[in-house]
Protein backbone atom coordinates (compact mmCIF):
# COMPACT_ATOMS: atom_id res chain seq x y z
CA UNK A 1 0.00 0.00 0.00
CA UNK A 2 1.50 3.51 -0.84
CA UNK A 3 2.05 6.08 1.49
CA UNK A 4 -0.23 8.43 -0.33
CA UNK A 5 -3.17 5.45 -0.54
CA UNK A 6 -2.83 5.32 3.27
CA UNK A 7 -2.81 9.20 3.62
CA UNK A 8 -6.45 9.38 2.14
CA UNK A 9 -7.29 6.42 3.78
CA UNK A 10 -6.57 8.21 7.33
CA UNK A 11 -8.53 11.15 5.89
CA UNK A 12 -11.48 8.98 4.62
CA UNK A 13 -11.73 7.11 8.20
CA UNK A 14 -12.17 9.91 10.27
CA UNK A 15 -15.06 11.12 8.20
CA UNK A 16 -16.54 7.97 8.01
CA UNK A 17 -16.40 7.85 12.52
CA UNK A 18 -18.29 11.62 12.09
CA UNK A 19 -21.03 9.93 9.50
CA UNK A 20 -21.41 6.53 11.94
CA UNK A 21 -21.58 8.89 15.56
CA UNK A 22 -24.38 11.70 13.26
CA UNK A 23 -26.47 8.71 13.18
CA UNK A 24 -25.96 6.88 16.31
CA UNK A 25 -26.81 6.75 20.29
CA UNK A 26 -23.47 7.66 22.30
CA UNK A 27 -24.46 6.56 25.55
CA UNK A 28 -20.53 5.98 26.64
CA UNK A 29 -20.62 8.18 30.51
CA UNK A 30 -16.97 9.39 29.80
CA UNK A 31 -17.38 10.81 26.69
CA UNK A 32 -18.76 14.36 25.48
CA UNK A 33 -19.37 16.27 22.59
CA UNK A 34 -17.42 19.42 22.53
CA UNK A 35 -18.93 23.29 21.06
CA UNK A 36 -17.54 24.31 17.46
CA UNK A 37 -15.71 26.65 19.28
CA UNK A 38 -13.77 24.17 21.69
CA UNK A 39 -13.01 21.99 17.71
CA UNK A 40 -11.73 25.15 16.53
CA UNK A 41 -9.15 25.82 19.51
CA UNK A 42 -7.77 22.46 18.70
CA UNK A 43 -7.00 23.07 14.99
CA UNK A 44 -4.93 26.48 16.18
CA UNK A 45 -1.66 26.92 15.80
CA UNK A 46 -1.47 26.83 20.10
CA UNK A 47 -1.39 23.36 19.62
CA UNK A 48 2.13 23.81 17.59
CA UNK A 49 3.96 25.54 20.57
CA UNK A 50 5.69 25.08 23.55
CA UNK A 51 5.38 26.98 27.16
CA UNK A 52 6.68 25.11 30.56
CA UNK A 53 6.70 26.64 33.21
CA UNK A 54 3.84 28.97 34.71
CA UNK A 55 2.47 32.46 32.40
CA UNK A 56 4.70 35.24 32.86
CA UNK A 57 7.31 32.69 33.71
CA UNK A 58 8.09 30.75 30.22
CA UNK A 59 11.15 28.66 29.40
CA UNK A 60 9.98 29.11 25.60
CA UNK A 61 9.48 32.44 24.11
CA UNK A 62 6.52 33.18 21.85
CA UNK A 63 3.50 32.81 24.61
CA UNK A 64 2.30 36.55 24.38
CA UNK A 65 -0.89 35.39 23.47
CA UNK A 66 -0.82 31.95 25.09
CA UNK A 67 -0.38 33.28 28.45
CA UNK A 68 -3.20 35.59 27.99
CA UNK A 69 -5.37 32.43 27.57
CA UNK A 70 -4.06 30.20 29.99
CA UNK A 71 -4.34 32.66 33.00
CA UNK A 72 -8.22 33.03 31.50
CA UNK A 73 -8.09 28.95 31.70
CA UNK A 74 -6.99 29.20 35.16
CA UNK A 75 -9.45 31.88 36.29
CA UNK A 76 -12.10 30.64 34.66
CA UNK A 77 -11.14 27.37 36.56
CA UNK A 78 -11.13 29.00 40.16
CA UNK A 79 -14.63 30.54 39.67
CA UNK A 80 -15.87 27.14 37.98
CA UNK A 81 -15.19 25.10 41.10
CA UNK A 82 -15.58 27.50 43.76
CA UNK A 83 -11.47 27.21 44.24
CA UNK A 84 -8.53 29.15 45.79
CA UNK A 85 -6.07 27.87 43.06
CA UNK A 86 -6.78 26.03 39.62
CA UNK A 87 -3.49 24.11 36.92
CA UNK A 88 -5.18 23.68 33.64
CA UNK A 89 -1.88 22.21 32.67
CA UNK A 90 -2.21 18.54 33.40
CA UNK A 91 -2.67 16.70 29.57
CA UNK A 92 -5.06 14.32 31.06
CA UNK A 93 -6.87 13.33 34.14
CA UNK A 94 -4.54 10.41 34.74
CA UNK A 95 -1.78 13.09 34.36
CA UNK A 96 -3.20 15.23 36.79
CA UNK A 97 -3.52 12.19 39.26
CA UNK A 98 -0.12 11.35 38.90
CA UNK A 99 0.77 14.91 40.02
CA UNK A 100 -1.45 14.35 43.20
CA UNK A 101 1.17 11.68 44.08
CA UNK A 102 4.04 13.19 43.04
CA UNK A 103 2.93 16.32 45.38
CA UNK A 104 1.50 14.58 48.28
CA UNK A 105 3.20 10.92 48.63
CA UNK A 106 6.67 9.30 48.20
CA UNK A 107 6.83 5.66 46.77
CA UNK A 108 6.30 2.92 49.64
CA UNK A 109 3.44 5.15 50.71
CA UNK A 110 -0.08 3.86 51.26
CA UNK A 111 -2.91 5.00 49.77
CA UNK A 112 -6.91 4.41 49.97
CA UNK A 113 -9.02 4.29 46.83
CA UNK A 114 -12.10 2.51 45.65
CA UNK A 115 -11.45 -0.85 44.01
CA UNK A 116 -12.23 -1.12 40.46
CA UNK A 117 -15.85 -3.03 40.23
CA UNK A 118 -16.72 -0.59 43.18
CA UNK A 119 -15.84 1.90 41.23
CA UNK A 120 -12.45 3.14 41.22
CA UNK A 121 -10.16 4.16 38.22
CA UNK A 122 -6.89 2.21 36.88
CA UNK A 123 -4.58 5.14 37.82
CA UNK A 124 -6.02 4.59 41.45
CA UNK A 125 -4.95 0.89 40.91
CA UNK A 126 -2.19 -1.36 42.60
CA UNK A 127 0.85 -2.37 40.78
CA UNK A 128 -0.09 -5.87 39.87
CA UNK A 129 -2.97 -4.69 37.79
CA UNK A 130 -0.63 -2.15 36.19
CA UNK A 131 -2.46 0.67 37.96
CA UNK A 132 -0.91 3.83 37.41
CA UNK A 133 -0.38 4.73 41.14
CA UNK A 134 1.41 1.53 42.22
CA UNK A 135 3.08 0.79 38.96
CA UNK A 136 4.38 4.25 38.13
CA UNK A 137 4.53 6.32 41.80
CA UNK A 138 5.47 2.57 44.37
CA UNK A 139 2.43 3.62 46.00
CA UNK A 140 0.47 0.68 48.01
CA UNK A 141 -3.29 0.76 47.36
CA UNK A 142 -5.85 -0.36 50.44
CA UNK A 143 -9.47 -0.95 49.30
CA UNK A 144 -12.13 1.41 50.77
CA UNK A 145 -15.22 -0.81 52.66
CA UNK A 146 -17.29 -0.47 49.62
CA UNK A 147 -21.79 -1.17 50.14
CA UNK A 148 -23.14 -2.49 47.62
CA UNK A 149 -26.64 -1.71 48.82
CA UNK A 150 -25.76 1.67 48.48
CA UNK A 151 -23.10 1.99 46.28
CA UNK A 152 -20.70 3.97 47.95
CA UNK A 153 -18.10 4.29 50.17
CA UNK A 154 -18.96 2.36 53.93
CA UNK A 155 -18.07 5.25 56.31
CA UNK A 156 -17.62 3.34 59.76
CA UNK A 157 -15.79 0.15 58.28
CA UNK A 158 -12.96 2.91 56.31
CA UNK A 159 -12.38 4.76 59.86
CA UNK A 160 -11.68 1.01 61.20
CA UNK A 161 -9.77 0.49 58.64
CA UNK A 162 -7.28 2.94 58.81
CA UNK A 163 -7.06 3.13 62.54
CA UNK A 164 -6.24 -0.97 61.82
CA UNK A 165 -3.25 0.47 59.73
CA UNK A 166 -2.03 2.83 61.69
CA UNK A 167 -2.10 0.15 64.63
CA UNK A 168 -0.18 -1.89 62.33
CA UNK A 169 2.63 0.56 61.01
CA UNK A 170 1.19 1.01 57.28
CA UNK A 171 -0.60 4.68 58.00
CA UNK A 172 -1.79 5.79 55.04
CA UNK A 173 -0.38 8.98 53.14
CA UNK A 174 -3.49 9.68 50.69
CA UNK A 175 -7.29 9.26 50.33
CA UNK A 176 -8.30 9.44 46.90
CA UNK A 177 -11.96 9.54 46.52
CA UNK A 178 -13.82 9.53 43.33
CA UNK A 179 -13.86 6.71 40.32
CA UNK A 180 -15.14 5.89 37.43
CA UNK A 181 -18.86 4.04 37.93
CA UNK A 182 -19.97 6.60 39.67
CA UNK A 183 -23.92 6.58 40.68
CA UNK A 184 -23.69 8.59 44.06
CA UNK A 185 -21.23 11.38 46.06
CA UNK A 186 -18.88 10.16 48.14
CA UNK A 187 -18.69 10.73 51.82
CA UNK A 188 -15.82 13.71 51.95
CA UNK A 189 -17.29 15.41 54.38
CA UNK A 190 -17.97 12.62 56.81
CA UNK A 191 -14.33 11.14 56.56
CA UNK A 192 -12.20 14.33 55.84
CA UNK A 193 -11.74 15.16 59.22
CA UNK A 194 -11.22 11.97 60.21
CA UNK A 195 -8.01 11.35 57.36
CA UNK A 196 -6.60 15.13 58.27
CA UNK A 197 -6.35 13.43 62.06
CA UNK A 198 -4.55 10.67 60.84
CA UNK A 199 -1.70 13.28 59.07
CA UNK A 200 -3.60 11.88 55.10
CA UNK A 201 -3.78 14.11 52.36
CA UNK A 202 -7.26 14.31 50.67
CA UNK A 203 -7.61 14.46 46.81
CA UNK A 204 -11.01 13.97 44.98
CA UNK A 205 -10.98 12.42 41.58
CA UNK A 206 -13.96 13.98 40.01
CA UNK A 207 -13.11 13.59 36.03
CA UNK A 208 -16.22 11.86 35.25
CA UNK A 209 -18.19 14.34 37.68
CA UNK A 210 -16.60 17.05 37.36
CA UNK A 211 -19.33 19.01 34.99
CA UNK A 212 -22.13 17.91 37.77
CA UNK A 213 -20.07 19.91 40.46
CA UNK A 214 -19.30 22.84 38.00
CA UNK A 215 -22.76 23.30 37.98
CA UNK A 216 -23.51 22.55 42.02
CA UNK A 217 -25.63 19.50 41.13
CA UNK A 218 -23.77 16.62 42.78
CA UNK A 219 -21.27 17.05 46.01
CA UNK A 220 -18.77 20.01 46.70
CA UNK A 221 -15.13 18.18 47.11
CA UNK A 222 -13.50 21.40 48.54
CA UNK A 223 -15.50 22.86 50.95
CA UNK A 224 -16.43 19.34 52.08
CA UNK A 225 -12.67 18.78 53.03
CA UNK A 226 -10.97 17.82 50.18
CA UNK A 227 -7.33 19.52 49.60
CA UNK A 228 -7.51 19.00 46.37
CA UNK A 229 -9.92 18.28 42.65
CA UNK A 230 -8.32 16.19 40.23
CA UNK A 231 -10.64 16.43 37.04
CA UNK A 232 -10.51 15.36 32.68
CA UNK A 233 -12.04 18.07 31.08
CA UNK A 234 -13.96 15.75 28.75
CA UNK A 235 -16.37 13.56 30.73
CA UNK A 236 -19.53 15.94 31.85
CA UNK A 237 -17.04 19.15 31.06
CA UNK A 238 -17.35 20.21 27.67
CA UNK A 239 -13.50 20.57 26.99
CA UNK A 240 -11.32 18.29 24.54
CA UNK A 241 -9.38 15.76 26.09
CA UNK A 242 -7.47 16.83 29.37
CA UNK A 243 -7.08 17.45 32.83
CA UNK A 244 -7.34 19.87 35.76
CA UNK A 245 -6.34 20.26 39.01
CA UNK A 246 -7.82 23.19 41.56
CA UNK A 247 -6.92 23.04 45.01
CA UNK A 248 -6.59 25.30 48.54
CA UNK A 249 -3.65 27.97 47.43
CA UNK A 250 -1.48 26.30 50.71
CA UNK A 251 -0.87 23.27 48.29
CA UNK A 252 -0.27 25.63 45.12
CA UNK A 253 3.66 25.31 45.05
CA UNK A 254 3.66 21.56 45.49
CA UNK A 255 1.48 20.69 43.21
CA UNK A 256 2.35 23.46 40.57
CA UNK A 257 5.96 21.54 40.58
CA UNK A 258 4.89 18.04 39.99
CA UNK A 259 2.41 19.23 37.28
CA UNK A 260 5.79 21.10 36.03
CA UNK A 261 8.30 19.56 35.59
CA UNK A 262 7.22 16.85 37.37
CA UNK A 263 4.90 15.55 34.50
CA UNK A 264 4.61 17.49 31.73
CA UNK A 265 6.97 19.49 29.20
CA UNK A 266 4.91 20.14 26.40
CA UNK A 267 1.18 20.70 27.78
CA UNK A 268 -1.15 20.54 24.61
CA UNK A 269 -1.58 24.55 24.80
CA UNK A 270 -4.33 24.45 21.84
CA UNK A 271 -6.29 22.02 24.42
CA UNK A 272 -5.29 24.86 27.03
CA UNK A 273 -7.83 27.32 24.99
CA UNK A 274 -10.30 24.86 24.46
CA UNK A 275 -10.20 23.99 28.12
CA UNK A 276 -11.00 28.10 28.71
CA UNK A 277 -13.94 28.19 26.28
CA UNK A 278 -15.38 25.25 28.02
CA UNK A 279 -15.28 26.61 30.98
CA UNK A 280 -16.90 29.84 29.87
CA UNK A 281 -19.48 27.24 28.51
CA UNK A 282 -20.11 25.78 31.80
CA UNK A 283 -19.86 29.23 33.73
CA UNK A 284 -22.97 29.93 31.59
CA UNK A 285 -24.78 26.95 31.30
CA UNK A 286 -23.41 24.32 33.55
CA UNK A 287 -26.21 24.88 36.20
CA UNK A 288 -29.27 24.42 34.31
CA UNK A 289 -26.92 21.40 32.10
CA UNK A 290 -26.21 19.38 35.06
CA UNK A 291 -29.90 19.54 36.41
CA UNK A 292 -30.76 17.76 32.90
CA UNK A 293 -28.48 14.95 33.14
CA UNK A 294 -29.20 14.16 36.29
CA UNK A 295 -32.80 13.59 35.22
CA UNK A 296 -31.59 12.04 32.37
CA UNK A 297 -29.80 9.71 34.08
CA UNK A 298 -32.95 8.93 36.57
CA UNK A 299 -35.39 8.89 33.87
CA UNK A 300 -33.72 5.92 32.10
CA UNK A 301 -32.91 4.48 34.68
CA UNK A 302 -36.69 3.99 35.38
CA UNK A 303 -37.70 3.21 32.02
CA UNK A 304 -34.82 0.30 32.01
CA UNK A 305 -36.21 -1.07 35.35
CA UNK A 306 -39.56 -1.07 33.87
CA UNK A 307 -38.82 -3.05 30.82
CA UNK A 308 -37.74 -5.81 33.18
CA UNK A 309 -33.65 -5.24 33.60
CA UNK A 310 -31.88 -4.82 36.92
CA UNK A 311 -30.58 -1.18 37.17
CA UNK A 312 -28.10 -1.12 40.31
CA UNK A 313 -28.57 1.25 43.00
CA UNK A 314 -32.39 1.13 43.23
CA UNK A 315 -32.84 1.91 47.02
CA UNK A 316 -31.42 5.24 46.72
CA UNK A 317 -33.72 6.25 43.18
CA UNK A 318 -31.16 4.41 41.01
CA UNK A 319 -28.58 7.40 40.88
CA UNK A 320 -27.88 11.02 41.65
CA UNK A 321 -25.22 11.23 38.40
CA UNK A 322 -24.67 11.37 34.89
CA UNK A 323 -24.34 7.55 34.78
CA UNK A 324 -26.31 4.12 35.69
CA UNK A 325 -25.25 0.99 36.24
CA UNK A 326 -27.41 -2.35 34.92
CA UNK A 327 -26.74 -5.97 35.32
CA UNK A 328 -27.25 -7.45 32.57
CA UNK A 329 -26.24 -11.15 33.43
CA UNK A 330 -29.79 -12.11 33.06
CA UNK A 331 -30.10 -11.65 29.57
CA UNK A 332 -26.11 -12.24 28.42
CA UNK A 333 -22.75 -11.29 29.35
CA UNK A 334 -22.21 -7.25 29.47
CA UNK A 335 -19.29 -8.01 26.55
CA UNK A 336 -21.86 -9.44 24.45
CA UNK A 337 -24.59 -6.80 25.27
CA UNK A 338 -21.79 -4.00 24.03
CA UNK A 339 -21.29 -5.81 20.88
CA UNK A 340 -25.00 -6.32 19.98
CA UNK A 341 -25.84 -2.75 20.85
CA UNK A 342 -22.83 -1.16 18.69
CA UNK A 343 -24.27 -3.07 15.74
CA UNK A 344 -27.86 -1.16 16.35
CA UNK A 345 -25.50 2.04 16.64
CA UNK A 346 -25.91 2.13 20.40
CA UNK A 347 -22.94 2.67 21.54
CA UNK A 348 -21.62 2.12 25.49
CA UNK A 349 -19.63 0.18 27.51
CA UNK A 350 -19.42 -3.00 29.70
CA UNK A 351 -18.92 -2.55 33.42
CA UNK A 352 -17.29 -4.65 36.24
CA UNK A 353 -19.79 -4.53 38.95
CA UNK A 354 -19.23 -5.27 42.49
CA UNK A 355 -18.51 -9.00 43.63
CA UNK A 356 -18.01 -9.30 39.54
CA UNK A 357 -14.34 -10.78 40.23
CA UNK A 358 -15.31 -12.34 43.66
CA UNK A 359 -17.81 -14.84 41.15
CA UNK A 360 -14.73 -15.22 38.46
CA UNK A 361 -15.91 -12.87 36.52
CA UNK A 362 -13.79 -10.35 34.31
CA UNK A 363 -13.22 -7.53 32.49
CA UNK A 364 -14.18 -8.84 29.06
CA UNK A 365 -17.31 -10.65 30.48
CA UNK A 366 -18.66 -8.84 33.42
CA UNK A 367 -22.42 -8.62 34.68
CA UNK A 368 -22.92 -5.16 33.93
CA UNK A 369 -22.89 -2.06 31.25
CA UNK A 370 -22.41 0.90 32.44
CA UNK A 371 -24.56 3.58 30.59
CA UNK A 372 -23.86 7.70 30.63
CA UNK A 373 -26.23 10.70 29.28
CA UNK A 374 -23.56 13.20 29.41
CA UNK A 375 -23.37 13.19 25.13
CA UNK A 376 -26.93 12.80 24.66
CA UNK A 377 -28.42 15.57 26.91
CA UNK A 378 -25.98 18.23 25.16
CA UNK A 379 -27.57 16.93 22.04
CA UNK A 380 -30.34 18.64 23.71
CA UNK A 381 -32.30 15.02 24.65
CA UNK A 382 -34.79 15.33 27.61
CA UNK A 383 -36.32 12.89 29.44
CA UNK A 384 -38.93 12.05 26.53
CA UNK A 385 -36.02 10.27 24.93
CA UNK A 386 -35.06 8.62 27.68
CA UNK A 387 -37.67 6.40 27.02
CA UNK A 388 -37.62 6.43 23.58
CA UNK A 389 -33.52 5.00 24.06
CA UNK A 390 -34.66 2.38 26.71
CA UNK A 391 -37.21 1.19 24.06
CA UNK A 392 -33.87 0.57 21.57
CA UNK A 393 -32.09 -1.24 24.28
CA UNK A 394 -34.68 -3.69 25.37
CA UNK A 395 -35.24 -4.57 21.67
CA UNK A 396 -31.71 -5.29 21.42
CA UNK A 397 -30.87 -7.05 24.56
CA UNK A 398 -34.43 -8.79 26.14
CA UNK A 399 -36.74 -8.98 22.30
CA UNK A 400 -33.07 -9.74 20.46
CA UNK A 401 -34.29 -8.04 17.25
CA UNK A 402 -32.21 -7.80 14.41
CA UNK A 403 -29.78 -4.79 15.68
CA UNK A 404 -29.36 -3.77 11.66
CA UNK A 405 -33.56 -3.04 12.06
CA UNK A 406 -33.04 -1.25 15.34
CA UNK A 407 -29.78 0.90 13.85
CA UNK A 408 -32.35 2.10 11.32
CA UNK A 409 -34.64 3.41 13.89
CA UNK A 410 -31.97 4.65 16.02
CA UNK A 411 -30.77 6.62 13.10
CA UNK A 412 -34.60 7.80 12.22
CA UNK A 413 -34.50 9.09 16.01
CA UNK A 414 -31.05 11.40 15.66
CA UNK A 415 -32.88 13.10 12.96
CA UNK A 416 -34.20 15.99 15.17
CA UNK A 417 -30.82 16.14 17.44
CA UNK A 418 -27.74 17.22 15.18
CA UNK A 419 -26.66 20.48 17.27
CA UNK A 420 -24.50 21.12 20.15
CA UNK A 421 -26.94 22.80 22.97
CA UNK A 422 -25.47 24.62 25.79
CA UNK A 423 -23.40 26.92 24.44
CA UNK A 424 -23.12 30.79 22.64
CA UNK A 425 -22.62 29.28 19.08
CA UNK A 426 -23.88 26.02 17.06
CA UNK A 427 -23.63 27.01 13.90
CA UNK A 428 -21.55 23.79 12.91
CA UNK A 429 -23.38 19.83 13.28
CA UNK A 430 -22.15 18.29 16.50
CA UNK A 431 -20.32 15.81 14.23
CA UNK A 432 -20.46 17.69 11.15
CA UNK A 433 -16.80 17.13 9.82
CA UNK A 434 -15.50 20.43 8.75
CA UNK A 435 -12.20 19.86 6.22
CA UNK A 436 -9.74 22.03 5.66
CA UNK A 437 -8.53 21.09 2.84
CA UNK A 438 -12.36 21.61 1.26
CA UNK A 439 -12.99 18.28 1.40
CA UNK A 440 -16.48 17.07 1.00
CA UNK A 441 -18.52 15.17 4.07
C1 LIG B 1 -11.45 8.76 33.15
C2 LIG B 1 -10.87 8.76 34.50
C3 LIG B 1 -9.55 9.16 34.70
C4 LIG B 1 -8.60 9.32 33.56
O1 LIG B 1 -8.75 10.43 32.88
P1 LIG B 1 -8.05 10.65 31.45
O2 LIG B 1 -8.38 12.06 31.21
O3 LIG B 1 -8.67 9.68 30.53
O4 LIG B 1 -6.59 10.40 31.62
C5 LIG B 1 -9.10 9.30 35.99
N1 LIG B 1 -9.90 9.03 37.03
C6 LIG B 1 -11.16 8.62 36.87
C7 LIG B 1 -11.97 8.34 38.07
C8 LIG B 1 -11.68 8.45 35.60
O5 LIG B 1 -12.91 7.99 35.44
Amino acid sequence: MSAKSQFNDVLRLMREHHKWFDKSIPLIASENIPSPAVREALMSDFGNRYAEGWPGERVYAGCIYIDQVELICNELAKKVFRAEFADCRPTSGVVANLAIYAAFSDPGDYMMAASIPSGGHISHGKKEHFGTAGLVHGLNIEHYPFSKEEMTIDVDATKKKITEMTRDNKPPKLGMFGGSLFLFPHPVKELADFMHDHNMYVNYDGAHVAGLIAGGEFQDPLKEGADSMTMSSHKTLWGPQGGIIVSMEKHSELIKKAIFPGNTSSHHLHHVAGKAIALAESLEFGKEYAKQVINNAKAIAQALAGHGFEVLGEKRGYTASHQIAVDVSKFADGGTVEKNLEKANIILNRQLLPGDIKSGRHYMHPSGIRIGVPEITRLGMKENEMKEIADFIKRVVIDKQDPSRVAQDVSNFRVQFKKVHYTFDNSVGAYEYKSLLGIPQ
